[in-house]
């Protein structure tokens, strides 16, 4: 089965090989997600980013339920209400995702996740049009599939 992501540049590969792709500054060790031409940090004057993966571990920093459809710029085919989570990644960056595996409300502050990916919608040509997600790590891929379509 072919698939996309839903952005091009966003991350890469698919279900547990899913990375996020990000940029460290070689200067002064700044991470950015989504990658970044230039480092923003102020003081930083060697403004030398590299490109770097990241994930796929990381912990709830918070959430909350996505309980209303998103506006039409966001596309979902089988839309029902979902955790919205900022994930701290060990390498010292939060990154907002949608949650899977588990009922939204269920979600807990500190637990430990991992990256997965979901399916937001088919295109026109029949393709799985999938963005990043992370779901609980104690629980198998499997197990996080079955909780996404109850
Ligand atoms: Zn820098």
């Amino acid at each position: 089965m072919q698939a996309a992501p839903v952005v091009q540049g966003l991350f890469e590969g698919q279900g547990d090989a899913t990375r996020l792709l990000a940029s460290r500054c070689r200067g002064c060790g700044s991470v950015y997600f989504p990658r970044s031409l230039s480092c923003r940090h102020p003081r930083c004057t060697d403004k030398a980013p590299q490109d770097i993966l990241l994930g796929p571990h990381g912990t709830v920093y918070s959430f909350t339920v996505q309980a209303y459809r998103p506006p039409p710029l966001f596309v979902m085919d089988d839309w029902a209400p979902y955790a919205l989570g900022l994930i701290e990644l060990p390498e010292g960056l939060r990154v907002m995702a949608m949650l899977t595996g588990r009922a939204p409300q269920d979600w807990r502050i500190g637990e430990p996740v991992t990256l997965t990916t979901g399916v937001l919608f088919r295109d026109a040509e029949g393709r799985e049009v999938l963005t990043f997600q992370f779901r609980p790590l104690a629980i198998s891929t499997a197990t996080a599939a079955e909780g996404a379509l109850a």
